[in-house]
């Protein structure tokens, strides 16, 4: 991992972006400051907050957000049209991605345009948001199905014109991460002048394993979401990206991930999209052992089948008895209860829990295990 070592890695994160252009999400402009506050102070150093050209409400929002003074870079989205530029800069921000879409699929069949008019787009928006002293992105939409030489000539031009970085979108989340190695290698090598920014989406399942293969590949900026909310499938999750990074790849982005769940499900309420209890990282029950190799090994050592501390994220380790349990975590979680039994006296239940759990389909809680105790004539229950 030697090539990550000492490189600089910035995260922008798109939740209040592409995160609520998810179908039916719709962030109020109190949840939008919250959220905002939130990556600041975690350490997020920048933020895609929104779109100006849709309208005077979101311009408000973008507004407030430049007025709660962050620490982190407030970046708009726009199309390559001045008219949307200057209304992003009415905002108060001072940086813009600039989005066009870069593949002849969606050049020819959805712009009905061509090659030449894209460049001629990216030109004049571009020059217009350096005159204004923007820090500019050139977002190239459907990045992954185009002529990567005709990347290579947007990159160009905006080297020429002081274009500040590239962004290199996997738009409908169609790339692996080994093209997306190929082509964001292939950029860095031929136009080392202008950073890329990866944005990858979830339509295969690949999303954090391409953002992470993006930065490999020499990108220094990457898109995220908070839960990975986002267009369809969805974004590349800013917690897996920033785990992913730190126990994958032995990066660490100085982020304060202790605040991840608190985060996450703070997002997931004002989204209205509630996270599955095993969502990598923030999932409820994550760090949950039951099976009785697994349990029996966590209660020796955390460390035996946990990749990272559950704090590290703000989540508990939870001891579950169920079907599939074995005694010591049996007698682990009677001691959470504050009762003792003995192995002999856990062998004897294991019946009995194994059956209560195929009956209820569920694990025991505590009022399944007391019963339990004291129906086999064990004393002392607390
Ligand atoms: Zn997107």
């Amino acid at each position: 991992m030697n090539d990550l070592i000492g490189r600089e890695i910035i995260i922008d994160d798109t939740t209040l972006r592409d995160g609520e252009q998810s179908a039916g999400v719709v962030f109020s402009r109190e949840e939008k400051l919250k959220i905002a506050l939130m990556l600041d102070s975690i350490g997020v150093r920048e933020i895609e907050c929104g779109i100006p050209a849709m309208g005077k409400d979101e311009q408000a929002s973008i507004r407030s957000l430049v007025d709660l003074g962050l620490n982190a870079r407030l970046i708009p989205g726009t199309a390559a049209v001045i008219e949307d530029i200057r209304a992003s800069i009415e905002c108060g921000v001072t940086a813009v991605d600039i989005s066009l879409s870069v593949s002849d699929i969606m050049i020819e069949n959805k712009l009905h345009k061509s090659r030449e008019w894209v460049k001629e787009q990216l030109k004049s928006a571009l020059g217009f948001a350096k005159e204004k002293g923007l820090y500019v992105s050139v977002g190239g939409e459907d990045s992954s199905r185009a002529d990567i030489y005709f990347i290579i000539e947007l990159m160009e031009i905006a080297r020429e014109m002081g274009g500040d970085r590239f962004r290199f979108c996997d738009t409908l989340g169609i790339l692996d991460p080994f093209a997306i190695y190929d082509k964001v290698s292939a950029l860095r090598r031929v136009v080392p002048e202008v950073d890329i920014e990866v944005h990858t989406h979830n339509d295969l399942g690949m999303a954090t394993a391409n953002a992470i293969a993006g930065i490999r590949a020499g990108a220094r900026f990457v898109n995220t979401t908070v839960n990975g909310l986002g267009e369809r499938a969805g974004n590349a999750p800013l917690e897996e990206v920033v785990m992913g990074l730190k126990h994958a790849c032995g990066i660490d982005l100085g982020i304060d991930t202790h605040r991840f769940v608190e985060l996450s499900r703070f997002v997931a309420k004002a989204s209205q999209r509630p996270l599955p209890e095993w969502k990598p990282v923030v999932g409820k029950r994550v760090f949950s052992h039951e099976s009785g190799l697994h349990a029996d090994g966590v209660i020796k050592n955390p460390s035996n089948y946990e990749g990272f501390d559950p704090s590290e994220v703000g989540l508990q380790r939870r001891l579950v008895v169920g079907k599939h349990s074995g005694t010591s975590g049996l007698i682990e979680r009677y001691r959470e209860m504050g009762i003792t039994v003995s192995r002999g006296e856990a062998l004897s239940l294991m019946d009995q829990v194994r059956t209560t759990a195929q009956q209820t389909k569920r694990s025991l809680n505590d009022a399944d295990l007391l019963r339990l105790y004291r129906s086999v004539g064990l004393k002392n229950a607390a």
